[in-house]
Formats: C-alpha cells, sequence, structure tokens
C-alpha cells in the first residue's frame, strides 16, 4: 500500500455501489462513513470504510492523519474559460452603473475585448496566466478541470488556445479535458457576414482541430444574437461527424430552446439554463444530457438563478461548475459557489457535493474513473479541515482545503 489516509471524521464517498450519476433524492445522498480511512495503491483507491475495519490495510504505508477532517473526491470543474489574458474590470463597474450589454460592447467591452488582447498574447504569456488561474483551482480543490478555447475566434489564435491547454494539461498535476469554442461568438472581422463565420468554423477550423485532436469537445453559445439554433445545429453535427463530442451554452438570456438542441443531439451537456422552458427540462431528463449550471455567473451578472429544484425533482442529471471567466465569473474558488447554490438555488451541501463530483465527471465521459471514493477508482481526494461536509459550505469564502490528492499524489498543501 503506497499511502493510507486514517481517522478521517467524515469521509464522503458520493456513491458505494458504482453509480454512474445521481438524480431525484439520490442526489442528497452523500454516502458518507464515519470516522474512516481511504488505502491508496499505485493512484487508485484500494480500500474504502470505517477504521475499526482497516485492519492492515496501512501496511507500509505513508500514512495521513485526517483527525477531525473531511474527505471529499477531487472536484471536477467541468465548464470553464480559462484561457485569457486581460482582465474586464471597468466592464464590471459600467454594469454596476446601469450600462446595458449592448453599451458595453460598443464601449469596446464584452468577449471582443478579451478575444482582442487574447490575439495579441504569445502562447507563453497566455499559458503562464492560465496556469496560475489553475493552481488557484486546484487550491480550492479542483483535480479535473474542462477548458474551453473561444477567445481567439481565428484557426491560428483557436489553436494557439488549445495548445496552451495540451501543453499545461501535460505538464499537470491537474487532468484537463479540452473544448473547442469557436462558435463563442461571431469577431468583428465577421459582424456583416456571420455565414461566412459559420462556413470559416465548418469547413475550416472544425477539421483542423479534428485533424489535430486538440479537443475532445465542441461547444457553441446558442443564443438570441449569438448563434441560433439552426447555425448551432449545423456546427454541433459538423462537429460530431468529425468524431468530437457535444456541449452546448443553452438557454441563458432568453428560452432560444439550447437545451432541447443539446437533448436531441445527444449531447453530453446543456449548460448555464437559466431561461430553460418546462419542455427543456423534460428533455434533458429524458436525454440523460447533464444540466450544467453555473450559479456564480447568475450571481456576478445579478441575474435569476437557473431552476435547479425542478431540474432535479423532473430527474434531470444535474452538475455544478465555475464558468471561471474574465467578463462574467471570475473566480476559482469552487466553494464559495456551492454556499451561493445552496441559498440562491436551494440545493442541500450533499447535493452541492454530487453535482461538483460524479455528475460533473459524467458531463465529462470520466464517470468511471473519478467523481466518487470507491475500491478500484483514480485516488482524486481533497481532504478538508472541518468535521462534516455541511460546513463546507456554511463557513462560507474561506479555503476549507486542507491537501489535495490527484493519481495517489499529494499535490497541494495548505
Ligand atoms: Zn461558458
Amino acid at each position: 500500500m503506497d499511502l493510507f489516509i486514517r481517522n478521517a471524521a467524515e469521509v464522503v464517498c458520493i456513491s458505494r455501489t458504482g453509480a454512474r450519476d445521481k438524480t431525484g433524492s439520490n442526489l442528497a445522498e452523500p454516502e458518507a462513513i464515519q470516522n474512516a480511512g481511504i488505502a491508496i495503491d499505485h493512484g487508485r483507491i484500494a480500500w474504502v470504510g470505517p477504521m475499526a475495519e482497516s485492519q492492515d490495510h496501512f501496511q507500509g504505508a505513508t500514512v495521513i492523519d485526517a483527525t477531525g477532517k473531511t474527505v471529499i473526491p477531487g472536484l471536477v470543474d467541468s465548464h470553464t474559460h480559462l484561457v485569457f489574458a486581460g482582465s474586464r474590470e471597468m466592464e464590471f463597474e459600467a454594469r454596476l452603473q446601469g450600462k446595458t450589454y449592448q453599451q458595453i460592447a460598443a464601449a469596446g467591452g464584452g468577449i471582443q475585448a478579451t478575444v482582442n488582447s487574447v490575439r495579441q498574447a504569445a502562447l507563453e504569456d497566455l499559458k503562464e496566466q492560465a496556469r496560475r488561474r489553475l493552481r488557484e483551482l486546484l487550491a480550492f480543490g479542483a483535480t479535473t478541470i474542462e477548458v474551453k478555447s473561444g477567445y481567439g475566434l481565428s484557426l491560428e489564435d483557436e489553436l494557439k488556445c488549445l495548445r496552451v491547454i495540451a501543453a499545461l494539461n501535460r505538464e499537470g498535476p491537474w487532468e484537463l479535458v479540452p473544448t473547442f469554442l469557436g462558435a463563442h461568438a461571431v469577431p468583428a472581422e465577421y459582424a456583416s457576414n456571420r455565414a461566412g463565420y459559420v462556413r470559416q468554423l465548418t469547413t475550416e477550423m472544425l477539421p483542423e482541430v479534428a485533424r489535430l485532436g486538440l479537443a475532445e469537445y465542441c461547444d457553441v453559445f446558442c443564443e438570441t444574437g449569438v448563434f441560433s439554433l439552426f447555425e448551432s445545429e449545423l456546427i454541433l453535427t459538423r462537429a460530431r461527424e468529425l468524431g468530437m463530442k457535444l456541449r452546448v451554452h443553452a438557454d441563458e438570456l432568453t428560452p432560444l430552446g439550447g437545451g432541447e438542441l443539446a437533448a436531441r443531439l445527444g449531447a453530453a451537456s446543456a449548460d448555464h439554463l437559466l431561461r430553460v422552458s418546462a419542455r427543456g427540462i423534460e428533455a434533458l431528463a429524458e436525454a440523460g444530457t447533464v444540466a450544467i449550471l453555473l450559479p456564480g455567473t447568475a450571481f456576478f451578472l445579478g441575474e435569476a438563478y437557473a431552476p435547479a429544484r425542478r431540474l432535479i425533482e423532473r430527474g434531470a442529471i444535474v452538475a455544478l461548475a465555475s464558468d471561471c471567466n474574465p467578463g462574467t465569473c471570475p473566480t476559482e474558488n469552487l466553494q464559495i459557489l456551492g454556499t451561493i447554490a445552496c441559498t440562491q438555488m436551494k440545493m442541500l451541501p450533499a447535493e452541492v457535493l454530487s453535482a461538483f463530483t460524479l455528475n460533473a465527471a459524467r458531463s465529462l465521459g470520466r464517470e468511471d474513473r473519478m467523481g466518487s471514493i470507491e475500491a478500484g477508482k483514480q485516488a482524486d481526494l481533497v481532504i478538508c479541515d472541518v468535521p462534516n461536509h455541511r460546513q463546507l459550505f456554511y463557513h462560507f469564502g474561506v479555503n476549507h482545503v486542507w491537501q489535495v490528492i490527484k493519481r495517489g499524489r499529494v499535490v497541494h498543501a495548505a
């Protein structure tokens, strides 16, 4: 045995029966063990159970004493835009003064402002900035992180962003999941030729990204004034033909029907969903498309929150993510997002943990390897300096992480 975590006040397993996801009332079941231990061998969980039954599982192992602490699965952040340059605090202030999105964009803000900064930035510079955000996410407990391109919006600049993600994934200790989001916005140079940009995406950018194997997923910002349902379907269908799996920015600002589209195309996830319709909820639940909710974005924009309770009641697979980005959610603190999910979306602490672990892993096709603390799974664990999982979100605004373990190795210590 390589590593043994002993005497944890609570180990929140999330699943103990090999579940692939958690829905309905099951989402609130932490499947926790009190006064527990975890044995790790060759980067995998070999045993988890009550200390009274630990027998000789710690023979020869390095021991971590977790007395008074809570162990949770490594958090999976399934939606980030953390490869960017520059910052948009002027826009933040303008929004506080009541300026609209259109006024902000006209004054040089919005996604296009970040696109301009990213196009000017060197790959090494982008990499260093993204690495700093990843370190921060890791310190808050994220061990696997989905990262989207989408601030390049030209073949060359999108490839630059995807190469940053690939390089940082090789570097570790985190595991990154790359998503191509060339359809994040129509870039300024195509403002009067939308069809031209969609053609550029489907005939040049997507085939080249696929050829280079730089993205596992393709995502589209399906929204009124961004990409229509028709354009989104065109782009997503092409991506699927090229072997990519799908994610959709859906029903964030208007109930356009992105949720229904994601379900119909068999997308892995539909994200945001602030304005998802009743039909959209049913479609997502039926298709098993993960509903990824981003409470930090609604909080930061002062918008109404996604209908988490209705999604859970209807049986949808609900996940949570940060949406870490410079415009609408500049944070890496997943714990405070959990508190927002509790107080504003009425999710219970155990539901928040299931949504940030197993269900998020499911949306990334990694639920067989991560997202729960069970024998055989990858040893991605977070030891938190709280005596039970409720305190993680109850005592808010501080970082409760004590140690982060990725593939059986301690990769961060407070
Ligand atoms: Zn997003």
